[in-house]
């Protein structure tokens, strides 16, 4: 078993004569083998929630429950979790072997016959055996990776924490290395917490995505429900790239009304938002499309400002017809389609893509 919960954990830092609050009240539920990807900007407490739970940071509140049992006050090397760091924290005068092999040299009772066996097995899962007898130094990234988390699978322990594990990884042997994660987790069916703020990780390897922002807890979600359902303004301007566009608007009777266009809203959405008149419209910018009906429901002029062909798609910078200059928003539309700066388009944004916010407190309401 490897469940792993977090009850209302909360680090306060000293900070000059004051505290920073580096992580507030955070509630998560991870299941058996579930694989959490905690995610967010920088500064948000994503590491030092990953801290706390390898016992490298003590908790100013709440609890940490490790199959039931509370944690807070265990110690690192008690604690049936092995941490996988950014920096691979390798020792340099050892060989791969002697690396793989400290952790269990140290904490536990194994033979070493058990724990060559162990090491080599853990190789071969990480597809390194003709690695174990050399030194870091002779190693290239993506090994001393293999080595960083051959060393933690080697413990065989309940839970797996990973802090940035991937991004001192050039983008190729990143993206290779994602697939070879996801594979390994899937196969060792270890609890895993995995820390970063590429959302491409977030989006491809988590069974569900936490979102932090300035320590608190946004969302815990699959990354679909993230994507589509977005508690706040913040998961939603966060997940998708590029980012959602938000405009400010006010709901005048079934209409809201921006500065510079109108929208008219179905019965349903009027009673998602209920008495809310200060709203943000957000609409993800592969949910606008380019229509040559100007007459459809939720068409608009607007005015072609920059063009990013991208290959199989072009991401578009659209100013509405009546605003001014500059103001633009982002449209992403399909490769073969041909628009220029300065061309006047017509697009549609359809009601069943958009989602609305209450504009004080950034709460999805639709
Ligand atoms: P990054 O993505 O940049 O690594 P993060 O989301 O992992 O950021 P943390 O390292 O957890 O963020 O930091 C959260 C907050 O706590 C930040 O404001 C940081 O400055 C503060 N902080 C972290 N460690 C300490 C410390 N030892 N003393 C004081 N403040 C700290």
């Amino acid at each position: 078993m490897g469940t792993l919960e977090l009850d209302g954990v909360t680090k306060v830092f000293p900070d000059g004569d004051g505290e920073v609050v580096a992580v507030d009240d955070v509630d998560i539920e991870m299941r058996d083998g579930e694989f959490l990807v905690v995610v967010g900007p920088s500064g948000c407490g994503k590491s030092t929630t990953l801290r706390m739970v390898a016992g490298l940071e003590t908790i100013s509140s709440g609890e940490i429950r490790l199959d039931g049992s509370v944690i807070n006050d265990m110690k690192p090397q008690h604690r049936d979790i092995a941490m996988v760091f950014q920096s691979y924290a390798l020792y340099p005068h050892m060989t791969v072997r002697g690396n793989m092999a400290f952790g269990l040299e140290e904490s536990t009772d194994l033979s070493d016959d058990e724990i060559d066996a162990r090491v080599t097995d853990a190789a071969e899962t990480m597809g390194i055996p003709e690695l174990l007898d050399r030194k870091p130094a002779d190693l290239s990234g993506g090994q001393r990776q293999r080595v960083a988390l051959g060393r933690a699978i080697v413990r065989d322990p309940e839970v797996f924490l990973m802090d940035e594990p991937l991004s001192n990884l050039d983008a190729k042997l990143r993206s290779e290395m994602r697939t070879e994660l996801q594979r390994l987790q899937a196969e060792l069916d270890v609890t895993t917490m995995y820390v970063t703020h590429d959302q491409t990780e977030a989006m491809t390897m988590g069974d569900r995505i936490a979102i932090l922002d300035g320590g608190e807890l946004q969302q815990v979600a699959t990354p679909l429900e993230c994507y589509h359902e977005p508690a706040n303004r913040f998961v939603a301007g966060f997940i998708g790239d590029p980012s959602m566009n938000f405009f400010d608007v006010e709901r005048d009777g079934g209409t809201l009304v921006g500065d510079v266009f109108d929208y008219s809203l179905s019965a349903s959405t009027l009673d998602d938002i209920g008495d809310v008149t200060d709203l943000t419209l957000g609409v993800r910018p592969e949910d606008i499309s380019l229509t040559g009906d100007a007459t459809g429901e939720h068409t608009f002029s607007t005015v072609v400002e920059v063009v990013e062909p991208m290959g199989d798609e072009n991401t578009v910078y659209l100013r509405f017809e009546d605003a001014p200059e500059g103001e633009t928003f982002i449209a992403t539309v399909g490769g073969l389609q041909q628009v220029s700066v300065g061309d006047e388009v017509t697009i549609e944004i359809p009601e069943r893509t958009i989602h609305l916010f209450d504009g004080k407190t950034g709460e999805a309401v639709h």
